[in-house]
């Protein structure tokens, strides 16, 4: 007997969404699309159906859950993707649709870490000060006006795309991860960083940059993550969410399991 494949939306744009979704590829059990929110100018994208864009709140990921008959939401988002997150929640409440969070854990400090934690961006600026410093800023592109209004710091900024909104005169590195640690290493070194500010994103692409830190004696400012509601799933990984959909795909197809 054959068994109709589980209808997968996966809300993607981070690493482990991507590498989720090359496991389902071909895989007959599965029938995903991938969504990314359309900002990245190139976005790395599986072989699969793929979208692009919002929803338009969570009423319009609802309605595209029951228009598209979705079977599980995955929401692989970036860890300060909370309003995206917080809608997955919304959505699935309303319309019945199970939920799976892939939820990388956040980075922590080793004993030999002093990073100076914030709540936000603005809260970075300030913990920067008023002495003019050399800052590595690996926050994204998306969130750097605050540091406009502290233009007596050099910024080197890294971020996939360059940003439409930076500070004057600062320098703009264009790169996509995974870095490893001599190359970040050699940058700090290079560019005289003494500060750098970054997100927990935490995941293992991006963590070099904290040990070369360390090593280079820079200090880290940390954006703590922004808070999102509970998901009745939650997995750290992709090979987790990966069983997570396999045992899903076992119970809803009673026949499977001779029922
Ligand atoms: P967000 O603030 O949570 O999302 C804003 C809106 O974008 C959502 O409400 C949704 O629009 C749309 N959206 C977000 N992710 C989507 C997806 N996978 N598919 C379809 N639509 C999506 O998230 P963000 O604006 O993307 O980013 C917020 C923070 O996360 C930034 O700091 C950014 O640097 C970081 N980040 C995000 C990603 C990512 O892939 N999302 C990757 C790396 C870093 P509707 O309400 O219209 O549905």
């Amino acid at each position: 007997m054959t068994h109709t494949p589980l209808r997968i939306l996966i809300l993607g744009g981070t690493g482990e969404a991507l590498q989720l979704a090359r496991a389902l590829e071909g895989d007959a059990r599965f029938a995903p699309t991938y969504s990314v929110a359309g900002r990245t100018q190139n976005p790395r994208l599986p072989d699969l159906p793929c979208r692009g864009g919002g929803f338009g709140g969570p009423d319009g990921l609802a309605g595209y859950l029951g228009r598209e008959a979705v079977e599980v939401l995955v929401d692989a988002t970036h860890p300060f993707a909370a309003r995206m997150s917080t809608h997955a929640v919304m959505a699935a409440k309303q319309t019945g649709v199970a939920l799976l969070a892939l939820r990388r854990p956040a980075w922590i400090p080793g004993p030999e870490d002093h990073w100076h934690g914030v709540p936000d961006m603005a809260a970075a600026v300030q913990a920067l000060g008023t002495r003019p410093r050399r800052v590595f800023l690996t926050i994204g592109q998306l969130e750097l006006a605050p540091f406009c209004e502290a233009p007596w710091h050099r910024y080197i900024i890294r971020s996939v795309d360059l940003p439409a909104v930076r500070p004057p005169d600062c320098l703009c590195i264009t790169e996509r991860g995974p870095f490893r640690l001599e190359d970040e290493q050699r940058l700090l070194l290079q560019h005289r960083i003494d500060a750098l500010v970054t997100k927990n994103s935490g995941g293992e692409a991006t963590r070099a940059k904290l040990e070369a830190a360390r090593m280079c004696n820079v200090e880290v400012i940390m954006v703590d993550r922004p808070w999102v509601p509970p998901a009745p799933a939650e997995v750290p990984d992709p090979k987790a969410a990966l069983d997570w959909l396999g045992a899903h795909y076992v119970r809803s197809r009673p026949t499977l399991r001779g029922v």
